[in-house]
């Protein structure tokens, strides 16, 4: 059996895209950490503009933090005004926390400062995501020209809640079809305020993208290592319970959340093979590896939704992967 789960333990629930009042959040470390416990989550990382924090004094043995920032890159005016025209926000997560040191980001938008930056911050112990090309206004070209991001957000939550923006799987595909490897996440980018009844404010941007993070234990370490392997899925909602290839039967299996639909896609548009039904009532699938191969001769990753439009989203397998 491969499992494309790569499961090695636990399934924990990780938002890793998150605000506070540290910059320009509406709650305080505390109040996220207590919101998102209640909501499920195991994991939170803090990633404040431009500002390194790791939080370990609220780490418990049901919670676990991680160290991070997220940075950001602007085109310029004459005045050295930023223009607003795009953009390119990454996120930093550190791989020690105790002996990580922030390299101050050049902030300038151009493919090749931004790439130099991630090699640097990659030799210093730091691994990066790409966030929401599609708020950024990032042409498709440029995204793809990004080197050495572990993830790249295929949903942020508050980009969706607040600009209807936030899926940006097309940008994920053409990184991908571009033959460059990276793995999918799904984030709030939270930044709203609890009101006096406990609910959000009406950036309602909690608990709406996230990782299920496989791994023995909840510490740091299995962590970052969960992290760079691929041992998670991202979701909107849809929970991915299995996904493997039996060896046997030379079939693909699936087992999820009740969805209305399964689809297989890779470098061709022909999002096939897929399983579909008005309801969401499939839970269960087989499909024969030949006809994925048929169809996606180098890789291939499953997405699986629902009526109401909640997504999970396997990595892709790669079949010369070992
Ligand atoms: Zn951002
Ligand atoms: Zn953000």
């Amino acid at each position: 059996m491969i499992d494309l789960l790569k499961k090695n333990g636990n399934f924990y629930k990780a938002n890793i895209h998150c605000h506070t009042v540290l910059s320009d959040g509406k709650m305080t470390p505390e109040q996220v950490k207590d919101y998102y416990k209640k909501h499920g989550y195991s994991i939170i990382a803090y990633t404040d503009h431009n500002k390194y924090f790791h939080h370990k004094n609220l780490n418990d043995k049901d919670f676990l933090t991680i160290g991070g920032f997220e940075a950001d890159f602007h085109v310029y005016d004459k005045s050295g005004t930023p223009t607003r025209l795009r953009t390119c926000h990454l996120n930093f997560y550190a791989k020690n926390p105790e002996t990580a040191v922030m390299i101050p980001e050049p902030k300038v938008y151009n493919v090749t400062v931004i790439n130099d930056y991630i090699k640097k911050m990659a030799e210093n112990g730091w691994l990066c995501t790409l966030n929401h090309p599609a708020w950024s206004l990032q042409p498709t070209d440029e995204v793809v020209a990004i080197d050495n991001i572990t993830a790249m957000e295929v949903y942020n939550h508050g980009c969706q809640t607040i600009y209807n923006c936030g899926n940006t799987i097309n940008y994920y595909f053409s990184y991908l079809a571009s033959g460059k490897k990276t793995f999918a996440v799904a984030t709030d980018d939270n930044h709203c305020a609890l009101l006096e009844d406990g609910l959000p404010d009406d950036y309602n941007d909690v608990c709406g993208g996230y990782i299920e993070v496989s791994m023995p234990e909840l510490t740091y370490e299995n962590f970052i290592d969960a992290f760079e392997n691929g041992r998670f899925y991202a979701s909107t909602g849809v929970e991915l319970k299995e996904l493997y290839i039996d060896e046997q039967t030379d079939e693909l299996v699936i087992s999820c959340s009740p969805v209305c639909r399964i689809v297989t896609r890779g470098i061709k548009y022909y999002n096939r093979p897929r399983i579909g039904s008005r309801n969401n009532d499939i839970t269960h699938a087989r499909i024969p590896m030949s006809e994925i191969k048929k169809m996606h001769p180098t890789y291939f990753r499953v997405e699986l939704f629902t009526t109401d439009g909640k997504c999970a989203y396997s990595q892709p397998y790669y079949f010369d992967e070992k």
